[in-house]
């Protein structure tokens, strides 16, 4: 007998466990599965270029939920399985295995996967990603072991993980070819706060630095740049970003364009298919535009509105402000907003000091905001993109005026 449909989750991360956590807490008790590609439960990324990626935390703590949970709420996780069929027409799921699963409602979960640097010597051991905790274990290892990483790419990850190195004493050296580290989103400006950070721990800051390949016999021992020169290092851990995991989607059929294209109640193109975390790429309500965020916050909060949306409510709608957050030696930041582009850069505060706020402005409209070492802010400054207030950069700088001020509360 053909089983029934069931509420399925393609993706056991972040966004597809929340997702199965609030259909069963809004009364869901049909069948629902969790297929997810790796041998872990559902886990937290964070910690694994942080706390536990220096032996500071233990495995336990990064679960999304304890074990035993899923059982209690007869959640079938399906680990070690990938979804690689989806047939819209038919409603069912295809696994690794051949097990097809009939689903009433599709949730894609699929995450993100690291980008590789495609140059000589990339297949050389000791070249490392970091996205899983079975990659965080392996570095951890390194880290232990001490000597001398060389880190491919400033972003967060390549910024965590040098953090994180240098305070286990290892020598470290970061490469990029941009001006700073985490250029793209942050600019010029907030960037050098970031590269002196580093500087100051002692970290080498090789900017304006390209990789050429990879030297060494099994594994890697030099790093050849694009000026021509040799690192020589123990190990290299590369970290250019990350791409949505489409495969399933696109193969299906589906609106994919940089992610899953969602609406703003996170279904996609194929009726009672949704997707939520890093691969859905949503047409923002606030933006009205399409926004792909791959960041902590946005997996935590649009699992639960597509798990809402999946059982047709009607409020369903995500519209929460992109959020991050990063923590470097004792540097702690969060971010909120959206700026591709921006006109300049506010501060407010103490820059040298590190404990500031920085506006992007568009227009004289405050469009994000950063406060670093700085807490219990975020809220206002999404309060002030939000209220979307024309403001001047006098006021914006002037910790005399508050942020609810500027916001016109
Ligand atoms: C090391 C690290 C540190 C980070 N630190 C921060 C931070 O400080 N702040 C912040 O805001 N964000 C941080 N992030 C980003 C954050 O972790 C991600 O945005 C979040 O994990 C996204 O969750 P997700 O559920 O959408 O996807 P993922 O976490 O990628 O989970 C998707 C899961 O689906 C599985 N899967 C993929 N395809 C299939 C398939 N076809 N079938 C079955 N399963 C499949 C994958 O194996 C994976 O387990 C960090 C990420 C990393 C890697």
């Amino acid at each position: 007998m053909p089983a029934d449909p069931a509420y399925v989750i393609a993706g056991g991360g972040l966004a597809g466990a929340k997702a199965a956590e609030t259909l069963r807490e809004e009364g869901y008790d049909g069948r629902l599965v969790i297929v997810g590609a790796e041998p872990e439960r559902p886990y937290e990324r964070p910690p694994l270029s942080k706390d536990y990626l220096r032996g500071e935390s233990e495995r336990e703590a990064v679960y999304v939920h304890p074990e035993g949970f899923y059982a209690e709420r007869d959640i079938e996780l399906r680990l070690e399985r990938s979804a690689v069929g989806l047939d819209p027409a038919a409603r069912e799921v295809q696994l690794d295995d051949g097990e097809r699963i009939p689903y009433a409602r599709l949730l894609i979960a699929t995450g993100a996967e690291p980008r590789r640097l495609p140059v000589p010597g990339a297949d050389l051991d000791g070249v490392l990603y970091l996205r899983t905790v079975a990659d965080s274990d392996v570095l951890r290892g390194r880290l232990e072991r001490g000597g001398h990483v060389v880190v491919v790419g400033a972003g967060w990850i390549g910024c965590e993980v040098a953090a994180s190195a240098r305070q286990k004493g290892l020598e470290v050296t970061v490469l990029d070819p941009l001006g700073v580290p985490l250029e793209r989103v942050l600019g010029t400006e907030v960037g050098a706060v970031y590269r002196d950070v580093h500087a100051d721990q002692g970290v080498t800051m090789r900017m304006g630095t390209g990789v050429e390949g990879f030297e060494g016999s099994g594994s890697v021992a030099r790093v050849r740049t694009d000026g021509g020169d040799a690192i020589d290092c123990d190990f290299v851990v590369v970290g250019i970003g990350v791409a949505p995991r489409t495969a399933l989607a696109e193969q299906a059929g589906l609106a994919v364009e940089n992610g899953v294209l969602v609406d703003e109640r996170l279904c996609t193109s194929a009726p009672d298919v949704f997707a939520a975390g890093d691969v859905a790429n949503e047409l923002h309500p606030f933006y009205g535009e399409r926004i792909r965020v791959e960041h902590w916050g946005n997996a935590l909060e649009q699992g639960p509105v597509a798990a809402r949306a999946m059982l047709g409510r009607e409020d369903a709608v995500y519209d929460r402000l992109p959020y991050f957050f990063s923590d470097q030696y004792d540097v702690g930041m969060e971010y909120a907003g959206y700026a591709s582009d921006w006109d300049r850069v506010v501060f407010r505060g103490d820059v040298a000091s590190r404990e500031f706020l920085a506006f992007w402005l568009v227009r004289d409209r405050v469009v994000a905001g950063m406060n670093v070492n700085v807490w219990d802010v975020n809220d206002d400054i999404q309060a002030l993109i939000r209220s979307r207030a024309q403001v001047s950069d006098h006021d914006v700088s002037d910790p005399g005026i508050t942020l609810a001020e500027l916001a016109g509360a």
